[in-house]
């Protein structure tokens, strides 16, 4: 061993869990934590992220490698950063690079240069306190407690109805940060909804407020990036990949719609925006609001364990009273498009009384079965477990799970009789039959055959909510938080959906859905009304939809997880694989449950390895194997065990594995 040497660890963005040690180019320049450089890596030169600094190395000293390029003069990532890449990294147990990497504009990425501002003053915002709404009894309290922990860490679970003055509270709460010069971060579920939410913040604060998402480009976002990074930026509106957003005083995190799944990412780095915004804000030792209207049952059981600090608004802010909910028992209905008589004369009331109309059902396409009578055969995907779509504009038949499209036969290729016929219901099924019934409305169909272009869900948005469509048919897209003034009513054309499902999580999920559809009617003065349509109107999560009881429902459900011991009373992860002949990834499952078996440790329960509820999507057999433990450090150990025997075991290298801890999928 000779001299201790300074040894620079740096992440670069390659899919392997660690940093890469380098030497400093010369003597002269002093390197430190969180700025950008560029670096010899195999035959080629990386840009990487100074994340660490030590003085050993596992590497032998001389083939150590020098640095060879700075492609910043000071720390680019501010240190805050740093921490949290390395802590989320090893959270996920996800290659570091790749977590450092993820989100970041293109510029920043291949190591641009930067001009650090020589003004080093940061945003003004002026004429705060007179837009300030005067706030009711319910939002005072919820202000004052945020208010009363405005620079100490504090997860707030603010649980109030739709209207019930939520934003309003972020606002007040985000204004008092403000003041003290510090950056406040909103994240919403869906890039759709930024526009909504800027126009609140904006109307307050003015210019300083900014948003971050995926659909900006990347001279946007890399402008949106310096203006946080050099704290030009006051609050930033953003979706899910803004929690690595280089924030060096971050005063306040408000996560709103709180339960939604989109927050976590579904593939690659399967991260969760809202679980990361409470490890970022307690490092950075500041608040962060949770809000919805029905917040996830694992926020409600953290409220109770008094982790999170529970904040309840119980009425809408304008005094408007609840929306009126019905249950439509359609069992023995004659049912045209999957609507009853009922429903529809509710429709045409409502449409006669200038009032709109939003229906709501959850699959695309026209029709989810294409069959023949005679033989019945049903179309079915090549590729996975899963039928195909019939899609009457374009007249194809297309899967949802891998988007392939199909002709349409012109026979049954089983029987060959030549007569096919859709069955069941979807969107442009609904659209089609209601244009025919409704001739003289205008009609906005919203689901993400629609979406796909460029701005079309932004016009068809826009349409919906100014009023130049009456009739408003949707998938959850519609079900988010957008605020349509002028719905008078909802109807919910099949219920029954999530009913049965095998995934634990799916009663809550329907729960959630059928209240955020229900939370769109009747904004501003007027109560709206909700219809759902069933077959089980008994069901008891219908019947405690229908009396509006939300948090007991979740109560109830919360003891029958406890019982089955399982999230969020216990710690899932999963380890996924999937290749493209059966037993390939069975059997690299099987090997990892083999090798951790031997640990015999008894506070890690391993499940599997059992093929994943869909065995074949998109031509790959996927199975899966699940960990479960009481306590998240067993769990942890035997994670870092299992990828350090993946990433060396050669049939891995032939299969696509991936982890996800904690999972919200079952699939
Ligand atoms: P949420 O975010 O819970 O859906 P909002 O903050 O958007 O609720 O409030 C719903 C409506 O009520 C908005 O139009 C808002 O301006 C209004 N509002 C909120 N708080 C008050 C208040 N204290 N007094 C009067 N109107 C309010
Ligand atoms: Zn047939
Ligand atoms: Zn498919």
């Amino acid at each position: 061993m000779g001299t201790k040497q300074q040894i620079f660890q740096v992440a670069l963005d390659v899919p392997l869990r660690r940093l890469f040690d380098y030497l400093s180019p010369c003597e002269e320049v002093s390197l430190c934590r969180g700025m950008r450089v560029k670096v010899p890596f195999g035959r080629q030169s990386r840009i990487g992220i100074i994340l660490n600094q030590t003085d050993t190395s596992c590497v032998p000293a001389n083939q150590l490698k020098a640095i060879s390029q700075l492609c910043d003069t000071e720390a680019l990532f501010p240190l805050s950063l740093c921490d949290f890449i390395v802590k989320t990294a090893a959270y996920y147990h996800h290659p570091i690079g790749e977590v450092a990497f993820s989100g970041l504009p293109r510029g920043i990425k291949l190591g641009k240069p930067i001009n650090f501002p020589v003004d080093e003053t940061s945003y003004l915002v002026d004429e705060i306190e007179h837009h300030a709404l005067q706030l009711n009894l319910d939002q005072q309290k919820a202000l004052d407690a945020i208010v009363l922990k405005q620079s100490s860490f504090q997860v707030f679970l603010l649980e109030g109805i739709t209207g019930s003055g939520k934003t309003e509270i972020y606002l007040q709460a985000a204004s008092h940060l403000l003041l003290k010069q510090k950056q406040v971060l909103v994240l919403v579920p869906e890039i759709s909804l930024t526009p909504q939410t800027q126009d609140r913040f904006k109307a307050r604060f003015g210019q300083e407020v900014i948003c971050f998402h995926s659909k900006m480009t990347s001279k946007q976002r890399l402008e949106a990036w310096l203006k946080v990074r050099h704290h030009k930026a006051a609050i930033v509106i953003g979706t899910r990949s803004s929690i690595f957003l280089p924030f060096s005083n971050l005063g306040m995190i408000i996560i709103d719609e709180e339960h939604d799944p989109s927050f976590k990412q579904q593939e690659g780095f399967r991260y969760s925006a809202r679980d990361l915004g409470v490890l970022r804000a307690k490092m950075a030792n500041c608040p962060i609001i949770l809000g919805s209207a029905t917040p996830s049952f694992e926020s409600i059981f953290n409220a109770k364990n008094g982790k999170y600090q529970e904040l309840h608004l119980t009425k809408r802010a304008t005094n408007t009273a609840l929306a009126s909910m019905t249950l439509l028992d359609i069992r023995h209905n004659k049912l045209e498009a999957g609507l009853s008589k009922v429903l529809l004369k509710e429709i045409e009331q409502n449409l006669k009384q200038d009032k709109q109309v939003l229906l709501f059902i959850n699959r695309r396409g026209y029709a989810p079965i294409y069959l023949c009578y005679d033989c019945s055969w049903i179309a079915q995907c090549d590729h996975c477990d899963a039928r195909l779509t019939y899609h009457h504009k374009k007249q194809v038949l297309i899967c949802h799970h891998c988007l392939k499209q199909r002709s349409l036969p012109l026979n049954c290729p089983a029987c060959h009789q030549a007569q096919l016929n859709p069955v069941g219901q979807g969107t442009e099924k609904l659209e089609a039959f209601l244009q025919v019934h409704f001739p003289h409305t205008v009609i906005a169909r919203i689901d993400s055959d629609v979406t796909g272009k460029k701005g079309h869900l932004e016009s068809l948005l826009s349409k919906a909510k100014n009023k130049e469509a009456q009739l408003l048919i949707g998938t959850q897209i519609l079900a988010k938080g957008h605020h349509f003034p002028h719905l008078g009513m909802v109807a919910v054309v099949d219920a029954d959906g999530g009913l049965f499902s095998v995934d634990f999580r799916s009663v809550e999920r329907m729960a959630q859905l059928l209240i955020q559809v229900a939370g769109r009617a009747g904004r501003v003065h007027e109560a709206g009304k909700v219809f759902i349509q069933t077959f089980h109107p008994q069901h008891p999560l219908l019947q405690s939809i229908l009396h509006q009881n939300y948090l007991k429902l979740a109560e109830q459900l919360l003891q029958e997880r406890q019982a089955y011991h399982l999230p969020p009373y216990t710690y899932f992860a999963l380890i996924r694989a999937q290749g493209p002949k059966k037993q390939m990834a069975e059997s690299l499952l099987t090997q990892i449950q083999q090798q951790l078996q031997k640990q015999q440790n008894k506070a890690i329960t391993i499940s599997g390895p059992v093929p994943a509820p869909m065995l074949k999507r998109q031509g790959l057999y996927r199975y899966q194997l699940l960990l479960q433990a009481k306590e998240r450090k067993p769990l942890h150990q035997m994670l870092s065990y299992s990828t350090a025997i993946l990433e060396n075991s050669k049939l891995a290298k032939k299969v696509h594995w991936s982890l996800d801890v904690d999972p919200i999928e079952m699939f």
